[in-house]
């Protein structure tokens, strides 16, 4: 996948009302720091919230071949990598606790 958006912003706003995390599925608290990712691709415009943590494995895992919004626990699934699934699975116990 090398299809890259025409441009993206990150911010780190404070959760005004709750939000639902795009990679991990789980609750964006009210009053918790997450991560927004706004942009424009293929004409159309995006917006993805993350809960920080997922946010940082994200772009770990996309760091190597580049992956899609949305698609981290897909992407850990297919992989069959038994450190990352386990790092992952410790993530979504911490954003959830
Ligand atoms: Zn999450």
């Amino acid at each position: 996948m090398c299809d890259y958006p025409d441009f993206s912003t990150e911010t780190y706003p404070r959760a005004r009302k709750a939000h639902e995390c795009e990679e991990c599925g789980q609750e964006i608290r009210i009053g918790t720091t997450y991560v927004r990712i706004a942009g424009k691709f293929d004409g159309a415009m995006f917006c993805f919230k993350m809960h920080e943590p997922c946010y940082e494995l994200f772009q770990l895992v996309a760091g190597e071949s580049g992956i899609e919004y949305g698609c981290l626990d897909t992407e850990i699934k297919d992989r069959g990598d038994e450190a990352l699934s386990n790092e992952w699975e410790h993530i979504k116990r911490v954003v959830a606790s």
